[in-house]
């Protein structure tokens, strides 16, 4: 059994949260571990990035300094080694020669911010494999550079994974007959030339669901700080619990919209392998968690619901839609052009509404092309709440429960039948909450 397992910054936390993620690794017997940085320090290795490029280098000393103490100290409660001690040291003084250059040039190109922020989970994965060295001696536990076998595009910051290679890679390096621990690093992988690159903020879920591919797991496992996928956010709904089991459909869904809990990525890979994907809290192994499958037993109504909240209305209007062609397919073509993603559209003879994160508004450009297509008009302020179930499409009446559960809110937009898994509304971001508290009472507690 191949399992491949992923355990995020505040499971790395300190030496206790590694040795606690440690036990688990142990107890799941994971062949490939894939770990975050350290709880925060992808946070601080940007923020070191902006001090060196605004040339303050005191600070950045002090910024290095704290990094370096918190690394070292994990190490000296962990076996202390003196080897892994020189392996870390060695990255120190890669990382502040790395961060002395821009502070002397003033500028940080996103390739180089690549290679910055990749210190975390190099530093991380060397001493989670320390922890599970301690707690599991007689495996024999290897620690491995996940850039040799993450293969992406050049797209810093953001980049893009080259399947095929990252097989081919997998088929090479790894030995899966049980007799190895890997320990690498998600987030990070290297383009052609062998440049750092990243996956984007939260990409080591990624990662681990790319490497789960390329080595054909049975289990892919996310350990984070909370016991799976809660029904909705318990911030906002505190009789919200945590699911079972979900289909990869609606768990989709909800790392579209807003479920902060999986990078948004994460899921299409298992679903290529069909790859059943658990969900679970390192700090309470024992607890349930979710299960994320091709096919699910339990098919309440409504699963769940999820929240994106600063989200604008863009609306095109025009005399010349009726009776005509094209006039949608132009709109997603500048849609495309400006690389936006919109969530929500609904069309009438003369107009276009679509949905898309408030941030696009900034976008001259974007709003300059539309508006030659006809008159726009746009509003900020929106939430999109996300209704998740299975059976939506098959059950008549359900419109009634949902809009008498929410008769007192003001719906904007609403998209329903695109997929069979979701029911969007659009609501002022003031109502969102109400809204879900609502619904939650309504279907799911
Ligand atoms: N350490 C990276 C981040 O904080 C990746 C991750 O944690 O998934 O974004
Ligand atoms: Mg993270």
């Amino acid at each position: 059994m191949i399992v491949v397992s992923k355990f995020g910054g505040s499971s790395m936390k300190d030496h206790e949260a590694m040795l606690r993620s440690a036990q688990i690794s142990k107890k799941q017997n994971s062949t490939i571990t894939l770990v975050s940085a350290t709880y925060g320090t992808t946070d601080q290795l940007h923020e070191l990035v902006e001090l060196s490029v605004g040339g303050k280098w005191n600070e950045c000393e002090k910024k290095l300094f704290t990094i370096r103490e918190r690394h070292f100290d994990i190490l000296q409660n962990l076996t202390g080694d003196q080897l892994v001690g020189e392996r870390l040291r060695e990255l120190f003084n890669n990382l502040e020669t790395l961060t002395r250059g821009i502070f002397l040039l003033g500028e940080c190109s996103e390739k180089a911010k690549d290679r910055m922020v990749s210190f975390g989970e190099r530093l991380s994965s060397l001493l989670y494999a320390e922890a599970l060295k301690m707690t599991w001696p007689e495996k024999s536990v290897e620690h491995f550079d996940s850039r040799r076998i993450l293969k992406t595009n050049s797209q810093y910051g953001k980049a893009k994974p080259q399947l095929s290679k990252i097989r081919t890679q997998c088929e090479a390096f790894f030995k899966l007959d049980g007799s190895i621990a890997y320990v690498g690093q998600g987030y990070i992988g290297s383009d052609d030339d062998d440049f750092t690159t990243t996956l984007g903020r939260g990409g080591s879920d990624y990662s681990a669901a790319l490497f789960a591919e390329g080595v054909k797991a049975d289990v892919l496992e996310i350990w984070t700080d909370v016991a799976g996928i809660a029904t909705t956010d318990p911030r906002i709904v505190n009789q919200a619990r945590p699911i079972n089991e979900i289909s990869y459909d609606e768990a989709g869904e909800m790392a579209q919209y807003g479920a902060k809990i999986l990078h948004s990525s994460t899921l299409v890979p298992a679903m290529r392998e069909k790859i059943p994907v658990f969900v679970g809290s390192s700090y309470a192994a024992e607890e349930r968690g979710t299960w994320i499958r091709e096919s699910v037993t339990e098919k309440p109504l409504i699963r769940a619901i999820a929240k994106r909240s600063n989200q604008a209305l863009l609306t095109i209007r025009t005399p010349k839609m009726m009776n005509s062609f094209g006039f949608m397919g132009r709109i997603f073509d500048i849609f495309t052009e400006n690389e936006i993603s919109v969530d929500c559209v609904s069309t009438s003879e003369i107009s276009v509404a679509i949905s898309t994160d408030e941030i696009n508004l900034k976008n001259t450009r974007l709003i300059e092309q539309l508006s030659k297509l006809g008159e726009v008009n746009s509003e900020a302020g929106f939430s999109l709440v996300s209704i998740i179930g299975n059976e939506m499409l098959h059950q008549p009446g359900l419109g009634k429960r949902i809009f008498s559960a929410i008769e007192d809110v003001n719906v904007r937009l609403v998209c329903l039948g695109a997929s069979a898994f979701n029911f969007n509304l659009l609501v002022s971001n003031d109502q969102a909450d109400e809204t879900i508290k609502k619904l939650h009472g309504e279907f799911i507690s």
